[in-house]
C-alpha cells in the first residue's frame, strides 16, 4: 500500500515547486534530500546577518511574467542589478562588455569609435576559419578584449589553454554599445530579501522532508512507498551509471568572514588574469545592500570534475549528449517516474527555467 502520492527526490527548486503544487492539489508528498539542508544549489545560509549563497552567486532574472509573479508569492525581491566588475592586473573593467569597458580600455567615447577599434583588431587578426577558442574569440572581439577579459578567465574555467579548446565553446561574445553595466537583458531581476532558503521552506510546507537521506538507499528499504517518483537527482546515477558517466564541470568554494565592512565594493568581481587562481570573488552582503559591520566573501575556484565531485555545469559536448540521449531514452520508458531539474535533464537551467519546467510538469500531471 502506498503511503504517499509522490516521492520527491531532491529539495531543490524543481522538487520544491512540484511539491507545493501537488500539495495544493491535495496530494501527499515525501521529500528525500541527500544533503543536510533543503534548497539544492540555491540554498542560502545566514552568517552574521548576511545571506551567504553557499553554492555560488544566485541572481534571479527572468522575462517570463508567469514565473516572476509565481516566485513573488514566496518572497519580496529587492532591486539588485547584477553589474560585475573584472580585475585584470591593476586594471578594473565593467562587465558585460559595454561602452564603459571600451572607454576604459581605449580611452574612446562614442559607439562609432568602439566599433571601429574592434573592427580594426578583428581585421588585423585576419582569421577566416577559427581553429580553436583563441582564434574564435579574437575573430569576434579583437585582441585586447580577448587578452584582458576572456583568455585567462576561460583558461582557468576549463583548466587548459584557449588554443587547446574547441572554437564552438564560444559561439558569440555579446558586445553592448551603450553605457549599460546591467549584466542581464531580462525584464525582471532581483534578490529575494532574506535569501532563497525561506522560499524553499514555504514551498515545502505541508509535505514531509527527510534530510541526509539518499534515495537509492531509502528505496531499497521502502519499495512501493509512493505511487509516483519525481526524480531530480543525476540521470546517469538513476540508471546505476550502466551506460557510463555523464561529465560535469565542478567548482570549489572558499568562504571567509572578514572583520571589515566592505571588501570589494561589489557583489561579483571576476579575476580575468591566469595568474590569480580563483575566477571570482563574491561579497554576499552587496546582494542585499547590507550595512553589517563585518563581511563574508567567497572565492570560487574551477575544479576538474571526477565521479563523486559536486556536479555544477554539464559538459554538453557531442560525446556527452550522445550518452545523455541514451539515458533519456531509458528515462522515457520508466513508468511512474517524472524526471525534472538540471541534474536529471543534464542541462544548465537558470532558476526561472526550472520553475517554468516544474509548472509545466504539474500541468501535464494534473491535466490543468
Ligand atoms: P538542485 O538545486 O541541484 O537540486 C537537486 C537536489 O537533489 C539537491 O539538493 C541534491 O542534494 C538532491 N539529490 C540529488 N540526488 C539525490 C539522491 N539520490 N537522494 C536524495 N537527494 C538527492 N540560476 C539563475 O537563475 N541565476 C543565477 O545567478 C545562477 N547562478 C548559478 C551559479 C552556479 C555556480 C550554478 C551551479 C548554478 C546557478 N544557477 C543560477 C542555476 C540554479 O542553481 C539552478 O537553476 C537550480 O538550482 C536548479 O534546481 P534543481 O532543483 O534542478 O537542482
Amino acid at each position: 500500500m502506498e503511503s504517499y502520492n509522490y516521492l520527491v527526490v531532491g529539495s531543490g527548486l524543481f522538487g520544491a515547486v512540484f511539491v507545493h503544487e501537488a500539495t495544493k492539489r491535495g496530494k501527499r508528498c515525501l521529500v528525500l534530500e541527500r544533503r543536510n539542508h533543503v534548497g539544492g544549489n540555491i540554498y542560502t545560509e545566514n552568517i552574521n546577518g548576511i545571506n551567504v549563497h553557499k553554492y555560488g552567486a544566485h541572481i534571479f532574472h527572468t522575462s517570463n511574467k508567469e514565473v516572476w509573479e509565481y516566485i513573488n508569492q514566496f518572497a519580496e525581491f529587492n532591486n539588485y542589478i547584477n553589474s560585475p566588475i573584472a580585475i585584470y592586473g591593476d586594471e578594473v573593467y565593467n562587465l558585460p562588455f559595454n561602452m564603459n569597458t571600451f572607454s576604459r580600455m581605449w580611452g574612446i567615447k562614442t559607439p562609432a569609435e568602439a566599433k571601429a577599434k574592434i573592427a580594426q583588431q578583428v581585421a588585423e587578426a585576419g582569421i577566416k576559419e577559427p581553429k580553436n577558442l583563441e582564434e574564435q574569440a579574437i575573430s569576434l572581439v579583437g585582441y585586447d578584449i580577448y587578452e584582458k577579459l576572456v583568455k585567462g578567465y576561460t583558461e582557468k574555467q576549463w583548466g587548459r589553454s584557449c588554443r587547446d579548446l574547441p572554437a564552438f565553446i564560444i559561439k558569440r561574445l555579446p558586445l553592448r554599445f551603450t553605457y549599460d553595466n546591467n549584466y542581464f537583458n531580462d525584464r525582471w531581476q532581483g534578490i529575494p530579501i532574506g535569501g532563497y532558503t525561506p522560499i524553499i521552506e514555504k514551498l515545502l510546507e505541508g509535505s514531509e522532508v527527510m534530510l541526509n537521506t539518499d534515495y537509492f538507499t531509502f528505496i531499497k528499504e521502502n519499495p512501493g512507498i509512493a505511487e509516483k517518483t519525481v526524480f531530480t537527482g543525476m540521470l546517469d546515477e538513476f540508471f546505476g551509471y550502466s551506460l557510463g558517466h555523464l561529465e560535469w564541470r565542478s567548482l570549489r568554494f572558499e568562504t571567509e568572514e572578514l572583520d571589515i565592512d566592505n571588501f570589494q565594493g561589489n557583489a561579483v568581481v571576476n579575476y580575468t588574469s591566469r595568474e590569480v587562481p580563483w575566477t571570482r570573488i563574491i561579497e554576499h552582503k552587496h546582494f542585499e545592500f547590507g550595512t553589517q559591520p563585518t563581511t563574508v566573501i567567497t572565492r570560487e575556484y574551477p575544479l576538474e570534475w571526477e565521479p563523486g565531485a559536486e556536479p555544477y555545469y554539464p559538459i554538453n559536448d557531442e560525446k556527452n549528449e550522445i550518452l545523455a540521449n541514451r539515458y533519456r531514452e531509458l528515462a522515457d520508458k520508466c513508468e511512474n517516474v517524472i524526471f525534472g531539474g538540471r541534474l536529471a535533464h543534464y542541462k544548465y537551467y537558470n532558476m526561472d527555467q526550472v520553475i517554468a519546467a516544474a509548472l509545466e510538469a504539474i500541468r501535464k500531471e494534473f491535466n490543468s
